[in-house]
């Protein structure tokens, strides 16, 4: 993964997080975006994207928004998996 992507995601996470912004979760391949939204669309029901900007977890549906570090909330905007079910794949 590109440092500047990840460094960049943190910024906007740490905005949100401490400002009530939203999120943008975006790859620099739009192609990528859509592969994503389309997997977790078949596969969980949900839009990848979508979840990231309401805070919610793509796979559980539940709120994400508590992480255990930075690097699961760096996971977040990239997978949109909370930190529960982040846990449950590793
Ligand atoms: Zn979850």
């Amino acid at each position: 993964m590109d440092e500047d992507i990840v460094k960049r995601t943190v910024k906007i996470s740490e905005r949100r997080w401490g400002g009530q912004q939203m999120a943008e979760p975006k790859f620099k391949e739009p192609g990528i975006e859509k592969f994503l939204d389309q997997f977790s669309l078949s596969v969980y029901g949900r839009a990848r994207t979508e979840s990231i900007r309401k805070d919610i977890c793509v796979k559980c549906g539940e709120p994400a928004k508590e992480f255990a570090d930075e690097g699961y909330q760096k996971e977040y905007l990239v997978s949109g998996l909370c930190q529960v079910c982040q846990d449950s794949l590793s």
